[in-house]
């Protein structure tokens, strides 16, 4: 099983000699050699046994979340919200979904904070 790495912009497939180990206070992980991302690994090997290295099973799949506000003609803003979400699969794949109008607001920053709780409660709600 390669190791798949957990940045939704990367998901960058590493064969095992392509990555090198580390253990740190936190645990076992790796460092992506293509985007550097932290990558979490598990000792699943039997104590006293060398170290067998795993990446845990994620039920959590990295998201990215991108909200921005859009100006209109009328000079207020549209909350907009695209949320990338990884594939439990290899390659580099990913989906994405998004609204265009969540809300119109006098304030960009508004809207942006409008678009993000939007996120918040999404991905709170499909975890
Ligand atoms: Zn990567």
């Amino acid at each position: 099983m390669p190791f798949i790495c957990e940045n939704v912009e990367c998901r960058a497939v590493l064969a095992r000699g392509q990555v090198k180990s580390n253990h740190e206070n936190e645990g076992w992980c790796f460092y992506c050699p293509d985007c550097n991302a932290r990558n979490e690994l598990k000792d699943i090997g039997a104590p006293g046994s060398p170290v067998e290295l795993v990446q845990p099973e994620r039920s959590d799949l990295p998201h990215k979340v991108i909200a921005t506000a859009r100006p209109l003609e009328d000079g207020r803003y549209a909350a907009q919200l695209r949320v990338q979400r990884a594939l439990s699969m290899k390659g580099t794949y990913a989906v994405e979904e998004r609204w265009e109008q969540l809300g119109v607001f006098l304030d960009a920053q508004e809207a942006v904070a409008h678009a993000k709780s939007m996120a918040t409660d999404l991905l709170e709600r499909k975890a």
